[in-house]
């Protein structure tokens, strides 16, 4: 019976002139998850975006993909008809004769003040209707059963169940950023934050082999799989960190080795941002959870780059980022085993409350660190997911 999906974008809708800009990149993104096959048509007016499905489509299917996309505020499985109260009467009956409630109310909404018809007058003709043929009682406050009916100039949408999207912008309409994706808990969670909020995001991992695992690196590509599913296509850069790292562990004090490897990673990061246009860099960081993450620490690291640096988890308490990590479905992998590139020669006492000068003159020991980033970069492995 449902072959037309009426979707709402809500917070997009208001910014004026971008109007246009975000509509056709959320257009864009539900062609991508939907793939061919799982839409006829896909059609941007009147605030919505309505798209047709093939007979015979899997509904489930279509709902599960459509609820991965963000910038859907909500989404219906909708009658269309046209505009006309004969025709809305005729499909809400035929809606509504096989649903199981007692009480209803009508909301019908106009997108078009050109009807010959107020909003109101829908509500009271199909009102009267269905308390008379299908015999229900009107329930203004808390009813069984709410029939939307949403009318634009031509056509009309019959419909009772919305499904919650969600929610944030489209993926893309912020800019492209780089996120620093290692194996744990936190950077994927971070990742998937900054997609929200409309960021493309390029996947940066740092890898120490010898010292990685091969297991490790599938666990990285794994959570860019489950990422892949929020942002298509996606790509994951893995830069060889290790030569990097025995370079800070030869030439420095033992305290500042994890601030060091953090700001050659943010240098390499940066790189790669001004060769793919990216404007900000994206970490896990979280205050105060490690040594590494005191304000002073993520300061001096931070002062490595020019970039903007986005830190979206950095107030949470770590019990909330775990939830969240279970709820998409990311934690099981993020707490595989993993040979983090960092968990090798961790210093006995870090330092806690670094200086930028102390830590410029310690960097600057590393007198072959400037061409070592250099190689990093340029050798990095790109993988395509999807
Ligand atoms: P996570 O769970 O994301 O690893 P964490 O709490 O363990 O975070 P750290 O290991 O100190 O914190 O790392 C802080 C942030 O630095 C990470 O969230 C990630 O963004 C970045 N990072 C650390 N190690 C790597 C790596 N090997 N490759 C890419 N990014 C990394
Ligand atoms: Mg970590």
């Amino acid at each position: 019976m449902f072959f037309v999906i009426l979707i709402h974008y809500g917070e997009i809708a208001l910014k004026g002139k971008n109007r246009g800009f975000f509509e056709k990149a959320l257009s864009e993104n539900i062609k991508k998850t939907l793939e061919k096959g799982f839409f006829k048509s896909i059609k941007v007016g009147f605030g919505r975006i309505l798209l047709e499905l093939p007979e015979g489509v899997d509904l489930k299917e279509v709902e599960k993909k459509l609820s991965t996309v963000f910038g859907i505020a909500n989404f219906a499985f909708v009658l269309k008809t046209t505009a006309e109260i004969k025709a809305l009467k005729e499909k809400s009956l035929a809606l509504l004769e096989k649903e199981d409630f007692k009480t209803f109310r009508v909301t019908a909404k106009r997108a078009e003040k050109a009807l010959p018809f107020t909003s109101q007058q829908v509500n009271e003709e199909l009102g009267g209707l269905i308390q008379n043929k299908l015999l229900k009682k009107v329930k203004l406050e808390n009813p069984d059963l709410t029939l939307f009916i949403e009318i634009t100039n031509k056509e009309a949408f019959l419909f009772i169940k919305k499904i919650k999207g969600l929610g944030g912008l489209p993926v893309g309409v912020s800019g492209k950023a780089v996120s620093l994706l290692s194996g744990g808990i936190d950077s994927p969670v971070a990742s998937l934050m900054a997609m929200k909020r409309g960021l493309e995001v390029l996947l940066a991992h740092f890898e120490s082999v010898p010292y990685s695992t091969k297991q490790s690196i599938e666990k990285v590509e794994k959570l860019a799989q489950k990422l892949n599913v929020y942002q298509k296509p996606l790509k994951l850069y893995l830069f060889p960190f290790a030569s990097i790292q025995k370079e800070i562990l030869l030439k420095c004090q033992e305290q500042f080795r994890v601030i060091l490897y953090r700001r050659a990673m943010f240098k390499i990061a940066e790189k790669l941002a001004n060769e793919e246009k990216a404007k900000v860099l994206v970490t896990g960081d979280n205050l105060g959870q490690v040594a590494s993450q005191t304000i002073e620490n993520l300061n001096t690291v931070g002062k490595a780059v020019d970039l903007l640096v986005l830190r979206p988890l950095i107030c949470y308490d770590k019990e909330e980022i775990i939830e969240k990590s279970k709820k998409l479905g990311f934690f099981e992998t993020s707490i595989l085993p993993f040979n983090d590139c960092c968990s090798r020669f961790l210093p006995r006492m870090p330092e806690i409350h670094s200086k930028i000068n102390e830590v410029i003159k310690e960097e600057a020991k590393c007198e072959k660190l400037s061409e070592l980033i250099e190689n990093a970069f340029k050798n990095a492995k790109i993988k395509k997911i999807n």
